[in-house]
């Protein structure tokens, strides 16, 4: 199965990916976390990325596409994987389908976590006292969230097109939305 994973940072998209990744034994792909452990590695891509994503602004699609194919291209991604936090603009969208065509493995499906701006300010805050990633700040977040409206929804309504987006109400306890996204899966 391959899935894209939308929702903006904060809309507990990385927990349910989590969940799913060990339900279906496929790979969970973030290419937040790709970034971030490129940032920890201190490598000069990790380097240049860290100020763009410390903003709350996208790092260049180049970038993110050649951390993707690479990951893609590892062999737990054989049986499926989910893409977590790509594509999160129109480019990233068509270089995706591009790729998976070249390599013959075609998404499954598109899934949306519905999650109000108001509670995901109060969550990432949470998560900000007590992790301190700077990405966490309320003003980034308001930021990113900005972003993810005017460049990640039009992605997901990409996918409403095409037929290939479920939405998923992504308000309640972690197994709550967990089962509401295991009920919109193709069998
Ligand atoms: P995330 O953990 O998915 O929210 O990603 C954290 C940060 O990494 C984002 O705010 C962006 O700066 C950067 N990032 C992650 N994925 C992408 C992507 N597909 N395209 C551009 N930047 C990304």
């Amino acid at each position: 199965m391959r899935i894209v994973f939308f929702g903006p940072n904060g809309s507990g998209k990385g927990t349910q990916a989590t969940l799913l990744k060990t339900e279906l034994g496929i790979a969970h792909i973030s290419t937040g976390d790709l970034l971030r452990a490129a940032v920890k590695a201190g490598t000069p891509l990790g380097l240049k990325a860290k100020a763009v994503m410390d903003a709350g602004h996208l790092v260049s699609d180049d970038i993110v596409l050649g951390m993707l194919e690479e990951r893609i291209g590892q062999s737990d991604a054989k049986n499926g994987f989910i893409l977590d936090g790509y594509p999160r603009n129109l480019a990233q969208c068509a270089a995706l389908e591009d790729l998976l065509a070249r390599i013959g493995q075609p998404l499954d499906v598109a899934i949306k976590l519905d999650v109000p701006d108001s509670a995901i300010l109060a969550r990432c805050e949470i998560r900000f006292a007590a992790e301190h990633r700077a990405d966490d700040d309320p003003a980034v977040v308001r930021k990113r969230l900005e972003v993810y409206r005017a460049q990640t929804a039009p992605v997901a309504d990409h996918f409403g097109q095409i037929g290939k987006l479920k939405t998923v109400d992504g308000v309640g306890e972690v197994q709550e939305v967990f089962q509401r996204i295991l009920a919109v899966l193709p069998r």
